[in-house]
């Protein structure tokens, strides 16, 4: 039996959509985000990215009983053993503990992030790297989902720096390119990122399967 080339997206995040939807098109997949098939969002219990990567595709193939695909992803900083990890997107959130004066959680995070590597001074203890798990899942009780993962190293720097990007990209150096993420070009970042790679590689995956 064919697999059904409609593929639900555990997503509703319109720039996620869209690079998805573009990535995939040649491939004939229609992917189809969550919100528009009425699935809300799971509880993140997994203390993994690909757990908790697992656990969004699953419950999207539940509910929609089609294929589904889902992504997980954050930045760990080897000085903090892997923190902020999978709690990136609301690290500034997670206790009393850092009080913010930014306008949003993500220049928060990014606040928090600089006061957590105030006395680090040695750039070789800064290393860091954003993380990015793609799941994809032929149906709810798929035993081997496919997992395809990637990651892109950088620096924390010592202050914010640039426009492009979001998150942590104004922390993040490239030393290939000697600047941060938020200052590089969209399509360089896409091109080096843990997120355009790991795309890349279910790209390779989904070829095999669907051809
Ligand atoms: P999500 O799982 O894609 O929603 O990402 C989780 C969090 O990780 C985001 O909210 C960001 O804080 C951080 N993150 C993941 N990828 C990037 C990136 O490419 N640039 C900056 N921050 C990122």
């Amino acid at each position: 039996m064919g697999l059904d080339k409609k593929i639900v997206l555990a997503s509703g995040n319109k720039g996620k959509v869209r690079e998805f939807v573009k990535m995939f098109t040649d491939l004939g997949l229609d992917i189809v985000p969550q919100t528009e098939l009425g699935v809300g969002d799971v509880a993140e219990t997994g203390t993994t990215f690909v757990e908790n990567a697992i656990i969004k595709a699953r419950y999207a193939a539940q509910i929609t009983g089609m294929p589904a695909i889902a992504d997980d992803s954050g930045i760990e900083v080897d000085y903090l053993n892997g923190v902020p990890g999978i709690y990136s997107a609301r690290y500034s959130t997670l206790d009393d503990s850092f009080k913010g004066s930014g306008e949003s959680v993500d220049a928060n995070n990014n606040l928090k992030l600089l006061d957590a590597l105030k006395d680090v001074e040695d750039e070789a203890l800064r290393t860091a790297r954003y993380q990015c798990i793609l799941v994809y899942m032929r149906h709810a009780a798929d035993p081997t989902p496919i997992i395809c993962q990637a990651a892109w190293e950088g620096i924390i720097m010592r202050e914010q720096v640039g426009d492009n990007g979001f998150g942590y990209d104004p922390l993040f150096w490239v030393p290939e390119y000697k600047m941060s993420s938020a200052q590089l070009d969209p399509e360089i970042k896409n091109g080096m990122s843990h997120r355009g790679k790991a795309l890349r590689l279910l790209h390779d995956e989904l070829t095999r399967l669907y051809q």
